[in-house]
C-alpha cells in the first residue's frame, strides 16, 4: 500500500538523517540518500494528503543536543537539487514564468561542508549558530571563534548576518584520519563529517586543532553604507567585509552559461583541495529572487546542481591479494561494479589487514565506496545491514598467492610482506615501477605488456628491456608493427634518462625520487657510488641509517652488480655531471601548484632543480616563487596573502629559459 511505502520512507530516511547530522556519521552514500528522498518527493506529490509536517521533504537537517539551542533570526533554508541538463532547463522554464525574458544566474561551487550563520553587530563577532533544522541551531559561537577564517571583525561596521561553510581541506582530512587510524580512533567518512565532527566538540580546544577553514555566500544586511541590489554585487561586498569567498564564481547571462560551468567543473572539482558536491546556482537579481520566493524547504531562486556521486555502496565480491615491489602484501575489493563519479568502479583499495579487522569488512558486505581526488577509489566502510553478521570475518592470508612463500611482518610496519625476491608478483610489480613515469618514463609499456614479456622469458630483470628486439615485440598479444616500433624506440630513448631517476627506477628499498636525487648529487658517478662505504651514504644530508645500509647492500648483492655492467656494456652512461647543471636558480625556492600544460609537476620540478633551484610543497615567506598551472589549490590563495610572486606557466617557461 502507498501508505506504507511512504512511511517506510520516511523511518528510513530519518534513520539515515540522523546518522548523518547528529552523529556526523553518515549510513549511506549522499547519492543513495537522494535517490530516496526524491522517490519520496515523488510519491508525495502523487498523494499531497499524505504529507505530514515531520516528512524530511518538510524540513531541512537536523539538531542534536549537544549545544545550547539558538533561534535563527533568518531562517535557513536547504536548497532543491537537479541532475542534469534537462532538470536545469526546466527549473529556468519555471523562473521565467514569473520573471520573462533572460534571467541572469551566478553559478557557485557547493562546498560539501557545515552551514553556520555568523551574527555581525557594529563589525563586531557576536553569535556563531549551526544550520540545524533551519528554524533552530546550535550555539558554537566559541568553537567558531578558533577557525581562522571566520572574522573576529569586519573592516565595515555593519551588522549583518553572514553564511557560510565550514569545511576541512582535504589533504587536512587525509592526515586526520592517517592520526585517527595510528591512535586506534574512529575515523571520518569524509572531508564534510570530519568538519562537522571537529565544529561541534564541546571542547574548543579540540577544534582549534582541526584545520578547518570557510568560504561566505551570502549577507543579509541590517545595517550598512552599502546595500547591493544583486547577489552578484553581495559576494564581493561579503568580500570588502573581510570574509573568505570562493572565487570559482561566474555571472552568466542564462541557464546555458549554468550548463557549462556544471558541465567544467563536473571534472575539475578533482584538483581543488576542498570537497564539493555540485553547483549553486543563484537568481542574481534581489528584486527576482523576491518574486520567487521558497517552497516550504527551499529557494525558487536557486537550484543545486549535484555532479555525479563521489560516493556510493556496492557489493564486495572478493577481496583479492596483490603483491608490490616491495613485497608488501595489500588487499584489493572486488566489487559489483557501479557507476561512481562518471566510471565504472569494480575494485577499489582496501588499505591493508588492519582496516579490514578495524572496519570489519566481510566478503559478501555492501560496503560504502569512495573516490575523491584519488584516481583508485576506496573502501570507506561496511554498509550497515542485518546480513553482516551471518557472513564469516575476514581471515587474512598466511602464504603468497603467487609463490606460496609464507607472509611476514616486517618490524614496525602495519604490512604483510612476502620475503621471496624471485616471487613473480614483485618482479613483474619492479617492472611496472622501472617503466613508470616516475622512473625511466617509458611509454607504452604497460602492466599487460610487461605480463607477457615476462611470461616468454623475455623480460626477468629491468635489463632485459634493453635487449628487445622489434621482433620480440611482435610476439605480443595484437601488436603489429607500429606498436612494436612505438615500444622499441621508448625504451632506447629512456636510456638518456637522469642518474637519479635510473637509480629511482631500481626499487631499491627506502629510495624514492627524493632520496635518489639527494644520493647523486653527493655522489655522481655510478662507479662512486659502488664504492661508497655505509658511513659516506650516511652521512649524506636527509639520508638516514635505514636507507643508507639498504643502498649499501644493495650494490654489495653481486646478482646486482652484474646487472649494473650489463646495463653499462648496453651504453648507460649514470653520470650526473653529464645532465647540463647550473647555477641560475641558486636559492630559490619554488612550490608549484595547479596543472601545468607542457609539462607535468615532476619535470618542472626536475627542470628547477637542474637550474640550481628547490622545490617544495607548501608555501611560506621563504617562497620565491609560486608557479600557478589551471586549477591552482589553496596554495596560490597563501601565496597572494602572503605576497610571494606568483608566476603562470608562460612566464614560469621564461624564467627557466624554455620559451
Ligand atoms: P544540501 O547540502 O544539498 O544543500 C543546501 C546547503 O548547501 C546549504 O545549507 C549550504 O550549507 C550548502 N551550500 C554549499 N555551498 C553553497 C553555496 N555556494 N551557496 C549556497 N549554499 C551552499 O542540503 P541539506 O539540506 O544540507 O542536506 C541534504 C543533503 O545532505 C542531501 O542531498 C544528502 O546529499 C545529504 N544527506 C546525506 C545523508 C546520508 O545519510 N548520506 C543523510 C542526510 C542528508
Amino acid at each position: 500500500m502507498i501508505e506504507n511505502e511512504i512511511k517506510k520512507l520516511r523511518d528510513e530516511l530519518n534513520k539515515y538523517s540522523y546518522n548523518y547530522y547528529v552523529l556526523d556519521n553518515p549510513l549511506v552514500s549522499d547519492f543513495e540518500y537522494d535517490t530516496l528522498f526524491k522517490k519520496l518527493q515523488e510519491l508525495e506529490s502523487l498523494h499531497p494528503d499524505l504529507i505530514t509536517p515531520d516528512s524530511p521533504t518538510q524540513r531541512v537537517g537536523g539538531l542534536s543536543t549537544k549545544f545550547e539551542e539558538h533561534k535563527h533570526k533568518y531562517r535557513l533554508y536547504s536548497l532543491d537539487n537537479t541532475y542534469n541538463e534537462d532538470e536545469l532547463r526546466k527549473w529556468y522554464e519555471r523562473v521565467q514564468k514569473e520573471c520573462p525574458g533572460e534571467v541572469e544566474l551566478v553559478c557557485e561551487l557547493k562546498i560539501d561542508g557545515l552551514a553556520i550563520a555568523l551574527t555581525y553587530q557594529n563589525g563586531l563577532f557576536t553569535t556563531g549558530v549551526t544550520r540545524g533544522d533551519g528554524i533552530v541551531g546550535e550555539n558554537i559561537t566559541q568553537n567558531l571563534k578558533t577557525v581562522k577564517a571566520v572574522p573576529l571583525r569586519l573592516f565595515k561596521n555593519a551588522d549583518v548576518e553572514v553564511r557560510g561553510e565550514i569545511y576541512m581541506p582535504k589533504t587536512s582530512f587525509e592526515k586526520l584520519n592517517a592520526e585517527c587510524l595510528e591512535n586506534g580512533e574512529k575515523t571520518f567518512a569524509n572531508p564534510r563529517n570530519a568538519a562537522a565532527g571537529s565544529l561541534r566538540q564541546l571542547d574548543s580546544t579540540i577544534t582549534a586543532k582541526r584545520d578547518l577553514s570557510m568560504f561566505t555566500y551570502t549577507a543579509i544586511i541590517e545595517k550598512s553604507d552599502y546595500i547591493p541590489k544583486t547577489h552578484w554585487d553581495s559576494l564581493q561586498y561579503i568580500k570588502e567585509l573581510g570574509f573568505k569567498t570562493n572565487p570559482n564564481i561566474k555571472l552568466v547571462k542564462n541557464i546555458e552559461g549554468a550548463i557549462e560551468f556544471c558541465e567544467e567543473w563536473k571534472t575539475k572539482r578533482f584538483d581543488l583541495n576542498y570537497a564539493t558536491d555540485g553547483v549553486v546556482i543563484k537568481v542574481n537579481r534581489f528584486d527576482f529572487q523576491n518574486e520567487l520566493g521558497f517552497t516550504s524547504r527551499a529557494p525558487k531562486w536557486a537550484t543545486a546542481f549535484k555532479f555525479p556521486p563521489e560516493e556510493i555502496s556496492t557489493k564486495l565480491l572478493d577481496i583479492e591479494i596483490g603483491v608490490g615491489k616491495t613485497g608488501a602484501v595489500t588487499p584489493v575489493a572486488v566489487l559489483e561494479p557501479v557507476n561512481l563519479a562518471g566510471s565504472v568502479v569494480s575494485r577499489a583499495s582496501l588499505h591493508n589487514f588492519d582496516e579490514i579487522e578495524r572496519l570489519d569488512i566481510r566478503i559478501g558486505d555492501r560496503v560504502l565506496i569512495k573516490k575523491a581526488a584519488e584516481i583508485i577509489p576506496k573502501v570507506i566502510k561496511v554498509v550497515d545491514s542485518n546480513e553482516h553478521s551471518t557472513l564469516p570475518v575476514y581471515i587474512p592470508p598466511k602464504t603468497c598467492p603467487q609463490c606460496g612463500s609464507k607472509l611476514e611482518f616486517r618490524e614496525g610496519e602495519v604490512n604483510l610482506y612476502c620475503n621471496n625476491d624471485n616471487c613473480p608478483s614483485i618482479i613483474k610489480a619492479k617492472l611496472e615501477y622501472f617503466v613508470s613515469k616516475e622512473a625511466m618514463d617509458i611509454d607504452f609499456i604497460g602492466p599487460s605488456v610487461i605480463s607477457q614479456l615476462y611470461n616468454l622469458n623475455l623480460v626477468k630483470s629491468p635489463v632485459d628491456f634493453y635487449k628487445l628486439k622489434m621482433d620480440d615485440f611482435m610476439k605480443l598479444e595484437l601488436v603489429k608493427e607500429k606498436s612494436a616500433s612505438n615500444m622499441f624506440t621508448a625504451i632506447q630513448e629512456s636510456k638518456t634518462r637522469p642518474f637519479s631517476r635510473f637509480l629511482t627506477a631500481l626499487s631499491i628499498r627506502h629510495v624514492g625520487k627524493e632520496t635518489a636525487e639527494l644520493i647523486v648529487n653527493e655522489f655522481p658517478t655510478i662507479e662512486g657510488l659502488k664504492a661508497a662505504s655505509l658511513e659516506a651514504l650516511s652521512n649524506i644530508e636527509g639520508i638516514g641509517g635505514k636507507i643508507a645500509q639498504s643502498v649499501y647492500d644493495y650494490f654489495h648483492n653481486p646478482a646486482n652488480l652484474d646487472m649494473i655492467d650489463e646495463f653499462i656494456s648496453l651504453g648507460f652512461e649514470f653520470n650526473h655531471n653529464l645532465t647540463e647543471k647550473t647555477d641560475e636558480l641558486a636559492g630559490k625556492t619554488f612550490v608549484l601548484t595547479g596543472t601545468l600544460e607542457t609539462m607535468t609537476r615532476d619535470e618542472a620540478g626536475e627542470k628547477i632543480k637542474l637550474k640550481g633551484g628547490k622545490t617544495s610543497s607548501s608555501v611560506s615567506k621563504n617562497t620565491s616563487y609560486v608557479v600557478a598551472g589551471a586549477n591552482p589549490g589553496s596554495k596560490l590563495d597563501k601565496a597572494e596573502k602572503l605576497g610571494v610572486i606568483i608566476l603562470n606557466e608562460d612566464e614560469f617557461l621564461k624564467l627557466i629559459g624554455i620559451r
